[in-house]
């Protein structure tokens, strides 16, 4: 197996060879994919190339405001095939939903992500586990195809780079990031306007989400491991959708004595989702691989089959027997 590195070179190659590109992001969007591919359009604009952004999901309100946020789309299956095909922050192909279809429409393939579980499964990956942000890693492939960076370019990095480091809190925010963050800073990026889109101003419906989610917070594992749970009637008696619950488990998360938090709600389409995160030393990728799920040691998710009471406790077990072992 091909070891898991930047690569920018590489990746850089493959663009200067294309002429057409789909730009790929994962499921259930959040800002660093978004952001990502966003960033990438604009780079590939500046090339001359000529690009397509694809998501399989809706693309959040709160970050409606990205440059060209309104041109991604689900594949038709009526796509030409394009010259390359570079998937951005998608820790593996499940992850693409209905893009995967693009794999075998595309003559080249190659990704940019930084999930450590990411399994090199394009023919080019440029795969740096350690990056706070996937974003981080599309500053540098700017650098690699020599393009200037711009206020527009600097919002999307931005986006990126602040969503998935929880506003530059996580231990994962390094260095790097604020060498980044004070470049984007020299572009004119609106840090304090959109640091009040991004985190703090939320939707009505959001609001009484998260109310409902609090109600059913309870403790597990020696009171360690906080436990919420949001129902398809909790959305509806909310008005909220899926992306409202984005950010809820850190609730838990954040209650004096809580080592771990999860977070298990009803899916649209019946599935159950549930997002695990834990505090450092502990970690919870390796519960979500077990049960079909990835992501970070610290944040990841699973989303399952079956009811949310069977789900949510094979998973809990899980949990619990790594606090109560204290690993
Ligand atoms: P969240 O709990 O915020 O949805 O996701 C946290 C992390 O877990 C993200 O980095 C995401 O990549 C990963 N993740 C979330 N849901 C799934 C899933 O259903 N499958 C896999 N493989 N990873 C997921
Ligand atoms: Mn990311």
């Amino acid at each position: 197996m091909e070891k898991a590195r930047r690569n920018p070179e590489a990746i850089a190659r493959c663009i200067r060879d294309a002429r057409t590109i789909a730009v790929v992001s994962h499921v259930n969007p959040d800002g660093d994919t978004l952001g990502s591919a966003a960033a990438m359009r604009l780079i590939l604009e500046a090339l001359g190339k000529e690009v397509t952004l694809f998501c399989d999901g809706k693309i959040p309100d709160q970050l409606s405001f990205l440059p060209g946020a309104q041109l991604f789309r689900k594949p038709t299956g009526e796509e030409n095939p394009f010259d390359l095909m570079l998937a951005v922050d998608v820790s593996d192909p499940s992850r693409m939903g209905a893009c995967e279809s693009l794999l075998s429409k595309s003559k080249r393939t190659a990704q940019i992500d930084h999930h450590p579980t990411n399994p090199l499964y394009m023919e080019i990956n440029s795969v740096d586990g350690t990056a706070p942000a996937n974003c981080i890693l599309i500053r540098e492939q700017m650098s690699a195809l020599n393009v200037r960076m711009t206020k527009d370019i600097a919002v999307c990095l931005y986006t990126g780079i602040s969503t998935d480091t929880g506003n530059f809190a996580f231990s994962s925010t390094n260095a790097e990031t604020f060498r980044i963050m004070s470049e984007l800073m020299d572009n004119h990026l609106p840090l304090a306007d959109l640091n009040l889109v991004l985190f703090r101003v939320k939707p009505r419906e959001q609001v009484r989400l998260i109310g409902k989610a609090l109600e059913s917070l309870h403790f597990r594992g020696d009171g360690k491991i906080a436990v919420m749970t949001l129902t398809k009637t909790d959305f509806a008696t909310c008005g909220a959708m899926a992306e409202h619950a984005d950010t809820v488990v850190n609730y838990g998360l954040d209650t004096v004595g809580t080592e771990m938090a999860i977070l298990s709600r009803e899916d649209d389409d019946g599935q159950i989702k549930l997002s695990l995160r834990s505090r450092d030393p502990y970690r919870v990728d390796d519960i979500a691989r077990r049960f079909g799920g990835g992501g970070h040691p610290q944040a990841s998710g699973v989303t399952m089959r079956g009811t949310m009471e069977k789900t949510l406790e094979q998973v809990l077990l899980a949990m619990e027997e790594k606090v109560t072992c204290g690993q």
